[in-house]
């Protein structure tokens, strides 16, 4: 082979192979920039979930330490129920009653 076929050769390689490695580099510069951008968007997504989350929660947790839970039940342990006595010298004064009554008689004395 003479010199200027093997010259001319290499450089139509060369013309050739060229626009391929720089598509390769480009399409794998691309490739890793939207992985960075996906990995950013996935963790900025997964930090504003968890904080929803967390704020959720915070506000149930306000709200029913808001509300105050109810006692229970001394004689069954269910959650009892604010009530008014109708008869008897505390008439009138709200109490804690058991929600089975009249199954069940426990009470508690209700503090504001
Ligand atoms: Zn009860």
């Amino acid at each position: 082979m003479p010199h200027d076929q093997l010259d001319s050769f290499i450089h139509a390689l060369m013309w050739k192979a060229a626009p391929v490695i720089i598509l390769c580099g480009i399409g794998a510069m691309l490739l890793r920039e939207s992985f960075n951008w996906l990995e950013r968007r996935l963790t900025r997504a997964i930090r504003n979930h968890r904080a929803r989350i967390t704020t959720a929660k915070g506000i149930a947790n306000q709200s029913s330490s808001q509300a105050g839970d109810p006692p229970h039940c001394p004689t069954c342990n269910g959650a009892m129920v604010i009530r008014k006595a109708r008869r008897g010298q505390n008439q009138g004064s709200r109490f804690w009653g058991c929600p089975n009554f009249p199954r069940c008689n426990g009470t508690r004395s209700f503090t504001v």
